[in-house]
């Protein structure tokens, strides 16, 4: 028997020659749901987030499940019931966290669109902080906290202008980037902040970039972030918690980023070093918390041996599956089956059914594959469900979540009529 290595999944593991997530095989949870089915692990969640809060064993640090990574109100349920906060990007998001049992005074809410309306939503339910993202934004939540008679809490994301050396779609702490206010500009934003009436400056964040595998870009922006609270407290502004955002990579691909703790490790004694040590510290991160804990079924619908190309085409396409063709991204893609000796292998393009050439999950793939046979395309817990949509009116997966032997369905399968829900004819 030959096992495909499965990088990066410590809770996925072939068992008498089955692939398993914890203790459940996955075939017969497809065979019981059907594909494309997305099949995360609850172990692997906890086991991630343990290794933040082994980082920040004894510090004063709250962690902040940047939720848009993975948005399923089971999964929010399990980060909740272990003392996470959430990082929120949308009033949606708010409704989710809520809806999950999360505390809304651990709410961070991010992002460089805010509306009024999610402002003032977020105001009534008393969130912990507004990661403010621009000079005009400070003006309009001023205005709906004066308005709603409340003081909301705010934080200055900052842009660093460090490069985390990521994909260009998901490196966000570049002076060309959309996201924060620039360096430069920092003191004096905090100096009108702290004057108007309908705010309270609490804290100052920043979030470089996503899928980082590197500890120098933390500890430059770690470094720009601390002279910058320097300079503020200076100028008579507490400063009460420091955000590092989040951005850890994973391991898709023979990736090596450093451990959260080992990273954190780093970091906490560049902060003691510095003098920072006893500050109140947030992070917030998403895919290192759930990327390597989900994988996501798909049936071998048909084989297309062609002269250039061999096409491996599948039920799970770009609209479950939305980083190859977003970011050019990489996932393994397993059998359920470890294979003897693989006789009759081919390499393939592994493609779904969606009507464009950029519906691809991987390419040039070696599989020893069949039609009706079933693959695994690994590290689909970040993402992936949360970024799919209807596109081709293709109904959104299931979502199931393994404790140990134990499987419970998390999302049913879109029906026809929640595709068609909402819809008007004329
Ligand atoms: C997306 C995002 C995160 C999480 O990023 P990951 O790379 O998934 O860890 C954290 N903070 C903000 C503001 C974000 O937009």
């Amino acid at each position: 028997m030959s096992h495909p290595t499965l990088p990066g999944q410590p809770f996925v593991h072939y068992a008498q020659g089955q692939l398993h997530v914890e203790d459940c095989a996955v075939n017969a949870l497809a065979a019981q749901h059907g594909t494309p089915l997305f099949v995360y692990s609850k172990a692997a969640m906890l086991a991630a987030l343990a290794a933040y809060q082994k980082g920040f064993a004894g510090r004063n640090a709250q962690i902040c499940y940047a939720m848009k990574a993975n948005s399923s109100l089971a999964v929010l349920q399990l980060f909740a019931k272990a003392g996470c906060g959430f990082d929120i990007v949308s009033g949606g998001e708010l409704a989710r966290v809520l809806a999950a049992g999360g505390d809304a005074g651990k709410i961070i809410f991010s992002g460089v669109g805010k509306t009024r309306a999610e402002m003032h939503e977020a105001l009534l339910v008393g969130i912990g902080c507004f990661n403010v993202e621009s000079e005009a934004e400070i003006d309009v939540l001023n205005q709906v906290a004066m308005a709603a008679g409340r003081k909301a809490p705010i934080s200055i994301r900052v842009n660093p202008n460090v490069d985390p050396k990521t994909h260009p779609y998901i490196s966000t702490g570049l002076k060309g980037n959309k996201f924060g206010i620039a360096h430069e500009r920092t003191l004096a934003t905090y100096q009108r902040a702290a004057g108007l009436p309908g705010l309270q400056v609490v804290g100052i964040d920043c979030h470089i970039g996503s899928q980082i595998t590197e500890e120098t870009p933390y500890l430059d922006a770690m470094d720009r972030m601390l002279d910058l609270v320097e300079s503020i407290e200076a100028a008579g502004i507490p400063i009460e918690h420091i955000d590092f955002g989040g951005g850890l990579g994973i391991n898709y691909n023979g990736d090596t980023p450093p451990t959260a703790d080992a990273l954190w490790t780093k970091l906490l004694a560049k902060l003691d070093a510095r003098g920072f040590g006893q500050r109140k510290l947030m992070i917030e991160p998403g895919r290192s918390l759930v990327g390597n804990a989900g994988l996501c079924v798909t049936e071998v619908l048909y084989l297309k041996p062609g002269e250039q190309k061999n096409f491996c085409i599948v039920d799970a396409a770009m609209n479950d599956l939305p980083r190859p063709a977003m970011y050019q991204a990489f996932h393994s893609i397993v059998p359920l089956h470890a294979s003897p000796t693989v006789p009759d292998s081919a390499v393939y393009d592994v493609v779904g059914p969606v009507c464009e050439s950029g519906d691809w999950i991987g390419h040039d793939r070696l599989l020893q594959v069949q039609a009706g046979d079933r693959l695994a395309v690994l590290s689909a817990g970040a993402y992936c469900m949360s970024m799919s949509s209807n596109y081709n009116s293709r109904p959104k997966a299931a979502e199931v979540l393994v404790d140990g032997g134990q499987a419970h369905l998390i999302r049913q399968r879109d029906s026809l009529a929640d595709q068609l829900r909402g819809e008007l004819l004329l």
